[in-house]
């Protein structure tokens, strides 16, 4: 190993090679691991600022195999495997990967700077995921319809053929699973290019799949950029359908070169959800719940509740406490046991960060919490905004960063009407005693995900999605087994002379 390598660099390679993986990224393209020919890219450890490792774009031509492989593949996957034969598989790789939680959940800290325990959770919801959808592989069946016309009429549900899976470096395993698991549970070939920033933990699920049984091929990563490898796969012939995770100005360019070809797509984009709380709220509850709304994983997250709305009466104690207690969040080292909270995950995001907060100040918003720097690391630290108006960039704008903008409220119809004053529709909460108001506003806001007195529960077996700039379709639950299947109907006449309406009967 090279004398001069960083102690980071050197536990980079060191858990990559526990996991068979090079030590610079290769896309993982029909089993095998095969080298970019572009643009340079850096992973670089945001924590420290060291160079984790450097890897050459796959390109087009990468993304092309790629393609073809999962067709290939997938043409198998449907025909040797029957139903029950992909669920054993799906088993096996969420066992493996149960295995080596720790490995993949250091590896994710060290290159998206996201704190440890929290990557533990990460992955360990990748196995579930696995595991709920290998549930499915069976149980997806079509109806018999009772059609007016005496045919027999059923339906089936089938794969789409291949395909394409885009996500973005806040959440690289996760979304990876989430996505992969139905794709497959469906009979479906995958290609998935994760963001060129964090491919690490994909490529090492892939490949510990493959180690687990998943035939080769039938999902390939491509570790290379958007602009070429990106919209090369959206194009290919064989990929049926785009499936994209991330910002939604790269969501548009997606959906526009899918359109291009006819290709549906599922959009799950950004947000700038409501966190409301009603001055009858519980307190405790309802501080510790807007203070992990926002500032876990650095903020860096969909659903974070980038926008609290304080019923006036409360609102000047509520952010009083909530100062004090974000004062006490342990910021720190992603790879630290104790730390809760971490860098933002990239150079490029921190600088969008750090501007939207000036900008907000130069607005006149006032800013709440610790200010301060460690070292090189990219932290910025738990900070809200107070003294902006609803319609200001801060309070419209996904900031995607630990930064809350606190709005004050006179009634439910001023929180309601706050709420929806948004392009956005992903998630969103209350805290309140009242139940009938916490369901009269659940029905209300505009969101895909709505919490009542929590935040940010999710689960694999339950619908999420967006609508408007937070995107369309739905992954999770049975809603993404329709994503990923696409029913066929089929018709059966059982007269004993066929109901020909058109046509002239052969004489025999
Ligand atoms: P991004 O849009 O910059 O990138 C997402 C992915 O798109 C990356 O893999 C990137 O390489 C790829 N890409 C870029 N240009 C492309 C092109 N022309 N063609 C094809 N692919 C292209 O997003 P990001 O900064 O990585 O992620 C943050 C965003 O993701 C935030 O807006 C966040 O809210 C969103 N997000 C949404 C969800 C959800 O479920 N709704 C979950 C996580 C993150």
């Amino acid at each position: 190993m090279d004398a001069r390598m960083t102690d980071r660099r050197r536990l980079f390679h060191t858990l990559c090679a526990e996991l068979g993986l090079p030590a610079e990224p290769q896309s993982l393209v029909g089993g095998a691991f095969q080298p970019g020919t572009g643009e340079a890219i850096t992973l670089e450890d945001p924590f420290t600022r060291q160079t984790l490792a450097q890897y050459a774009d796959c390109g087009t031509d990468l993304a092309a195999r790629a393609c073809m492989a999962a067709d290939a593949a997938q043409k198998l996957w449907v025909t040797q495997f029957n139903p029950a034969a992909r669920g054993v598989v799906m088993q096996a790789v969420a066992s493996a990967l149960a295995e080596k939680i720790e490995t993949f959940a250091r590896i994710e800290a060290l290159v998206a700077g996201k704190p440890l325990r929290d990557c533990r959770v990460e992955v360990t919801k990748v196995v579930e995921m696995f595991r709920y959808y290998a549930g499915w592989t069976d149980k997806l069946h079509g109806e018999v319809i009772p059609v007016p016309t005496g045919h027999l009429n059923y339906t089936l549900r089938e794969p789409l053929g291949v395909v394409f899976q885009i996500t973005p470096w806040n959440a690289p395993i996760f979304t990876a699973g989430w996505q992969i698991a139905p794709a497959i549970a469906c009979g479906n070939g995958v290609v998935i290019k994760p963001s060129e920033l964090t491919p690490v933990t994909t490529l090492a699920l892939v490949h510990l799949a493959e180690g687990a049984g998943l035939p080769k091929g039938l999902v390939n990563v491509l570790a290379g950029l958007g602009p070429t490898a990106g919209e090369a796969a959206i194009a290919h012939e064989s990929v049926r359908k785009v499936v994209f995770v991330g910002s939604p100005a790269t969501g548009r360019r997606v959906a526009m070169a899918a359109g291009a070809a006819l290709k549906p797509v599922v959009l799950e984009l950004g947000g700038k959800s409501a966190n409301i709380v009603f001055a009858d709220a519980d307190l405790k509850p309802a501080l510790l719940g807007a203070q992990a709304a926002i500032f876990s994983t650095a903020g860096q997250s969909c659903v974070a509740g980038s926008r609290l709305l304080l019923e006036h009466s409360l609102k000047d104690r509520f952010l009083e406490l909530m100062d004090q207690g974000m004062r006490q969040i342990r910021i720190g080292d992603p790879l630290d046991e104790a730390t809760e909270f971490g860098p933002v995950s990239n150079a490029r995001q921190f600088a969008h960060v750090t501007a939207m907060i000036d900008g907000a100040v130069q607005d006149g918003a006032t800013r709440l919490g610790a200010q301060g720097t460690q070292g090189d690391a990219l932290i910025v630290p738990p900070t809200i905004l107070t003294g902006l108006s609803p319609q200001s960039a801060a309070a419209q704008t996904e900031i995607f960063g630990p930064v809350v903008t606190a709005l004050g409220f006179a009634d439910e119809a001023e929180a309601i009407a706050i709420a929806n004053d948004t392009d956005f529709g992903l998630a969103g909460a209350i805290w309140t005693r009242d139940g009938a108001r916490a369901h009269r506003v659940a029905a209300a806001v505009r969101a895909g995900t709505f919490w009542i007195n929590s935040y940010k529960a999710i689960h694999v077996s339950s619908p999420f999605g967006g609508s408007r700039s937070s995107g369309f379709g739905r992954s999770s639950g049975q809603d993404a087994l329709m994503e990923y299947t696409q029913p066929k109907s089929i018709w059966l006449d059982p007269a004993p002379i066929p109901r020909v309406a058109f046509g002239y009967a052969p004489s025999t």
